[in-house]
């Protein structure tokens, strides 16, 4: 089955908010077996609304609509389906006398406006939106030319077109996909690069099902192994054999799978081996520490953090002045020495120094991008040098991700 999906308002075609609604269906579409051939977005204008669901309803077999279902003038969803179809709107009774005693429920009037959200078509069926205001529609229709078309329109607002989604309209629409369903595997990557990671896989690539495909994401290389068959556990059974082959060629450099951060399968290293880190940063403002206490859990290893913007902080804590008068203080003896004393500061296992230039001017001749981590474990410092920039916040992120990386990796050198 073909699908498409409109998104409604002229908020989300001027770019004022992300179209989230639209990013969300396209994700769960594969895994129920429905082919997404178009996305497109429409502002909130009768005409154009209507010219979009005709064309949608040529082409496609289902049209997944969300927005446009409120109370007011400009949300216009209903009656562009109503137009489309030639059907009259009607309101249903008794979902009106149930919107009425949600407000009365609430001690509030009710407008009269939103009798609006009770109206039906003959060919639409109210799908129960608990979470808010609005019903969605779900609209059967049979076009002349093209054969038996589904609408399904859902409200604008993420929680409630969420929800509807999960428990109203994906059961159903997976039981009328019946044909096959796509499962796919993410295989995390860190310290390779794309096309090296590409190159590794070759022989995999040839693969039809599952296919596979190599991309670069903000922490590391992903792999995605996707395949079709007729139930999950179908899928899942053709996914096993090339997610093995995939492990054996690349090894440690598969960091995690699927929804897995790598703050948290940092984190799960050192739980498991009771140990405990510290982090000195500069350029990345605390970014690093606020990465890794995103986890849960991470008290239990985390003992703390310092943000040391100037030198004479980073002295202050115990960084070495000779080093930073003599190599400077965007340096890897500088960094190695930040996170030496972190650790020493706060008796932890781990330091971790970060230091570098993540703003677009050069400082003291380094470049912007120019950043400096290092990792001690109370050996020697272990470091990485770049420059890369690519925006502020992105420099930063992508520091974070190499030290977190660089931990990684002693962890693993160091087994004991
Ligand atoms: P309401 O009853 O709240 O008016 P609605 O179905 O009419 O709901 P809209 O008025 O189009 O929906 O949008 C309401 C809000 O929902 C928007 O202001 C926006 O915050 C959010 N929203 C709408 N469409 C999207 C979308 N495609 N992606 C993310 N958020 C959206």
């Amino acid at each position: 089955m073909k699908a498409e999906i409109i998104s409604v308002g002229t908020e989300i075609l001027l770019g004022e908010i992300l179209d989230s609604n639209s990013q969300y269906i396209a994700s769960r579409l594969p895994p129920i077996g429905l082919d997404l051939y178009y996305q497109s977005t429409v502002g909130d204008n009768l005409e154009r609304l209507t010219d979009a669901i005709e064309r949608a309803l040529q082409r496609s077999d289902v049209v997944l609509m969300t927005g446009g279902l409120g109370p007011t003038e400009d949300d216009l969803t209903r009656e562009a389906i109503a137009a489309t179809l030639g059907e009259e709107m009607f309101v249903d009774a008794d979902a009106e006398k149930a919107l009425r005693a949600f407000f009365s429920a609430r001690g509030v009037s009710f407008p009269e406006r939103n009798v609006k959200q009770t109206m039906l078509i003959p060919s639409a069926t109210a799908i129960p939106n608990p979470r808010g205001t609005a019903p969605g529609w779900w609209v059967e229709t049979t076009r002349p030319d093209s054969g038996d078309r589904i609408i399904i329109a859902m409200p604008g607002p993420p929680n409630e077109m969420q929800r509807m989604w999960e428990k109203e309209v994906e059961p159903k629409l997976s039981e009328l996909a019946g044909g096959g369903i796509l499962i796919s595997r993410v295989l995390k990557t860190i310290g390779v690069g794309e096309s090296h990671i590409d190159e590794m896989v070759a022989p995999l690539l040839k693969s039809l099902n599952p296919t596979i495909g190599v991309y670069a994401k903000p922490d590391g290389v992903y792999l995605r192994l996707a395949a079709k068959a007729e139930t999950a556990q179908a899928a899942r059974d053709l996914i096993a054999p090339v997610e093995e082959e995939a492990r054996r060629i690349l090894g440690e450099i598969i960091w995690g799978a699927d929804g897995d951060e790598l703050a948290a399968v940092v984190g799960e290293m050192l739980k498991a081996r009771g140990l405990t880190m510290a982090t000195m940063e500069s350029c990345t403002g605390g970014l690093l520490a606020s990465t890794i206490t995103d986890i849960d859990g991470s008290s239990s290893y985390f003992k703390g953090g310092y943000v040391s913007y100037t030198s004479k902080m980073k002295m202050n804590l115990g960084v070495s002045a000779d080093l930073i008068e003599k190599h400077g203080v965007i340096s890897s003896q500088v960094a190695g020495d930040m996170a030496r004393a972190a650790r020493r500061a706060l008796d932890s296992d781990y330091g971790i120094g970060v230091t570098g230039v993540a703003g677009a001017d050069a400082v003291e001749g380094h470049p912007p991008g120019t950043m400096h981590i290092a990792v001690h474990d109370g050996r020697a410092p272990e470091g990485i040098s770049y420059t890369f920039y690519q925006g502020r916040l992105a420099t930063k992120r992508r520091a974070v991700t190499t030290a977190l990386f660089l931990l990684r990796r002693s962890l693993l050198v160091h087994k004991t």
